[in-house]
């Protein structure tokens, strides 16, 4: 890799789930640093623990085992109310299934979490729109997620995720519920934002075409990483 400073690093982690009675070894002693600024793909078979691991990185889950350093910070001992505070302000996620609240319009969608996090209400709506013009949705702004399509619902949800301008973002299989031509305009999407916002990013996918888009791709397997490129 290149001269980037380290983001987040894994130092031998490891996360077992217990299961039928018997711990599960899912992510056994992996190594892997996220460096500042870059796109990375992380890809796997199913079930492989790719989705586990992000939960790892995002502070949605806690380690079984092994240290997690953020630019050199230990957090792997940070309780819920820290992995909550740095998750709501430094990490952005799309999901595979877009998770756009139902009864809140495409501007709502993205307003809101801005206003939780203290923006004034007006400026939150400006963002907002903002943000859909940008992802060419400005004819959007209204509408509920059911009177969205598919690719118009994870353009909404790429510009909740970037509206707070987090160092990071999470995606997790985020073209996996789209047919190809719509994959290409959500990922097309979703590179210019990072470009424009030079925010790092980790996308998780099964699709080796899409990873090789990415600058460096690894891979899960047996529970660790392996260098794919860099
Ligand atoms: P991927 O995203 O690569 O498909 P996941 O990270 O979702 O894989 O899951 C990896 C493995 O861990 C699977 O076998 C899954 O069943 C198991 N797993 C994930 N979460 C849990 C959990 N909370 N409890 C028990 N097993 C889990
Ligand atoms: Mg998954």
């Amino acid at each position: 890799m290149s001269e980037k400073a380290p983001l987040l690093e894994l130092k031998k982690v490891s996360k077992s789930f217990i299961s039928g009675g018997k711990p599960l070894t899912i992510l056994n002693e992996l190594d892997l640093t996220i460096y500042i600024g870059e796109t990375v793909a992380i890809t796997g078979p199913s079930g492989s623990g790719k989705s586990t691991l992000l939960g790892l990185l995002a502070g949605l889950d806690t380690l079984s085992a092994g240290e997690i350093f953020l630019e050199g910070t230990p957090i792997h001992n940070w309780n819920e109310d820290q992995r909550a505070a740095w998750r709501r302000t430094q990490v952005g996620f799309v999901f595979q299934d877009f998770r756009l609240v139902p009864s809140f319009t495409a501007i709502e969608n993205i307003s809101l979490p801005l206003e939780i996090l203290g923006t004034d209400a007006q400026e939150a709506e400006q963002k907002a729109k903002d943000f859909l013009d940008k992802l060419g949705l400005s004819e959007r702004g209204h509408h509920y997620p059911h009177q969205l399509s598919g690719g118009e619902q994870q353009r909404v949800a790429i510009g909740r995720a970037y509206a707070h301008q987090p160092k990071l973002i999470f995606a997790d299989e985020p073209t996996g519920n789209l047919d190809p031509k719509t994959s290409e305009q959500v990922l097309k999407s979703l590179m210019t934002m990072n470009e424009n916002t030079h925010t790092t990013l980790a996308l998780v996918t099964h699709d080796m075409e899409l990873a090789e888009t990415m600058e460096r791709h690894v891979s899960l397997k047996n529970g660790r990483i392996e260098q794919r490129k860099s």
